[in-house]
């Protein structure tokens, strides 16, 4: 980080402009937000300038800037849009001991303005050091429009009120403020302006708890793995959590969305080795809300896919604990995606089954003679140790030995690998490949590209039987 970002306090401090045309008056819009006293040298000053000097916004003196005047100064911003006249002031700020920044000139300047979203006393500053002012002018407009406009009155109101919530623990605090920024802030001001959020906050610093002191626990779908899939409710609980017990399959990328000062707790079960026993991460849940924490229980995927869920869901239950289910992208949703292909489709199959390659009793039975059928559609969870075991069931039950069989590991992250054979070949073939898991073995689909030939057989029939 060549650059380091810090909030200067510039009341009463004097920043120097050297210039009067366009360049200044850039700068100077930005500038005028802050309460520094603004000192504007140029010897031709645009109209507007001359508006700001009457108006006392800005001390105008109508000449270039000289020695002596940059005593006591901060900041100069060197806006001449002229190399010479730029570097020539530049020179007298830092012989006074301000720093320097020459507009659109990264070397010569001593520090740089970021692009700024301004939700006054809410601002986030966005910089590249000059590497990429195209992808600072996205982040910048995709803040813009995740951040409500009346965040920066909702923070001027929550400031006001902070030392009447300092009684409260920690926990119950950060709840009370993200009720007030997530819903009951913005909410009331939408319907009433300032004065309804005001009396909407003293609304919840008098109320009774909503949430039961005893905190509680959302059960929050991880997604497969990039953090890009995740869902915007999962991210705001992993921003709200005190704990997150997670999973071993949940990607760092995820966990890292988590505030800094969360415990995590992994709860692995690895394949075959030591594992957590369920009862102790249910007890573990528990204990932790009962101390009034807010519990994240990630898992990967969709919580109720694979995950136990409904085992967690009772012992909550039976412990009276609050809770909540947030679901997430499950990894056959991924792993279709990654293989371009979908999970369904009129004419081939027109229902795909998620079923488990393991179970508590080692590899799983199913209805193999279903699956053994031709169009039979099925999405593999835990099924790369059991490749061996699955192409024996189903080629006893008849299946044919050509059907195509895709697995996807790792989907959706950067290890990703895709590959494709024959039922005939999976084992060898996952073999060949290196695939250990975690991965989706998709009976009955092939990647993009190997569907073509079916397509061309299946649509004319679909379309003239007038089926789905
Ligand atoms: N609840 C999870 C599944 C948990 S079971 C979900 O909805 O996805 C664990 C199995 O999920 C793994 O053995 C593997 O089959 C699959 N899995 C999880 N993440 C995966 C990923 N990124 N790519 C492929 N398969 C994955």
């Amino acid at each position: 980080m060549r650059c380091f970002p810090i909030f200067l306090d510039l009341r009463g401090r004097r920043v120097l402009v050297s210039g009067g045309g366009e360049t200044a008056l850039a700068k100077l819009r930005l500038l005028l937000k802050t309460e520094a006293r603004i000192c504007v040298y140029a010897a031709e000053p645009a109209p507007e300038l001359r508006l700001w000097a009457a108006e006392g916004r800005v001390i105008l003196t109508e000449r270039a800037l000289g020695e002596g005047d940059a005593l006591c100064a901060a900041l100069l911003y060197a806006a001449n849009a002229d190399p010479a006249e730029d570097a020539r002031v530049a020179a007298i700020a830092r012989r006074a001991g301000a720093l320097a920044n020459i507009v659109d000139d990264l070397e010569g300047s001593d520090f740089i303005t970021p692009a700024l979203v301004d939700r006054d006393p809410v601002t986030v500053a966005i910089g590249t050091e000059g590497a990429a002012p195209v992808l600072a002018r996205r982040i910048k407009a995709e803040t813009e429009a995740r951040l409500d406009p009346a965040l920066g009155a909702l923070a001027r109101i929550g400031a006001a009120r902070r030392a009447d919530v300092a009684h409260l623990g920690g926990a119950e605090r950060r709840r009370l403020w993200s009720r007030w920024y997530d819903d009951a802030g913005p909410r009331a001001f939408a319907e009433g302006g300032e004065d309804a959020a005001r009396a909407a906050l003293d609304a919840l610093i008098a109320g009774p708890e909503e949430t039961p002191r005893g905190g509680f626990v959302r059960l929050v779908g991880a997604g497969p793995g990039d953090p890009e899939l995740l869902t915007l409710k999962a991210r705001k609980a992993l921003h709200e959590a005190d704990v997150v017990i997670h999973d071993r399959l949940v990607g760092a990328g995820v966990l890292e969305l988590a505030r800094r000062e969360a415990r995590r707790v992994e709860v692995g079960k690895i394949p075959g080795g030591p594992s957590w026993r369920q009862q102790d991460i249910d007890a573990l849940m528990i204990a932790e809300a009962r101390a009034g924490h807010v519990v994240v229980r990630l898992k990967s995927g969709d919580p109720g896919v694979f995950g136990r869920l409904d085992e967690e869901l009772d012992a909550l239950a039976a412990a009276e604990i609050a809770h909540e289910v947030i679901p997430g992208v499950t990894a056959a949703a991924a792993a279709a995606a990654s293989a371009k292909v979908s999970l369904t489709r009129r004419g081939r199959n027109k229902a795909i089954r998620l079923m488990t390659g393991h179970d508590v009793d080692g590899f799983a039975e199913h209805d193999w003679r279903a699956l053994a059928a031709p169009g039979a559609t099925a999405a593999i969870y835990m099924g790369v140790r059991a490749a061996r075991f699955l192409q024996g069931r189903l080629m006893l039950h008849g299946a044919d030995p050509a059907t195509s069989v895709t697995a996807v590991e790792n989907a959706s992250r950067a290890e990703e690998k895709i590959v494709a054979a024959p039922l005939s070949r999976l084992p060898e073939a996952l073999a060949e490949a290196g695939v250990r898991g975690p991965a989706i073995l998709f009976l009955g689909l092939a990647p993009r590209g190997a569907l073509a030939a079916v397509d061309h057989l299946a649509e004319p029939a679909l379309d003239a039987a007038g089926a789905l």
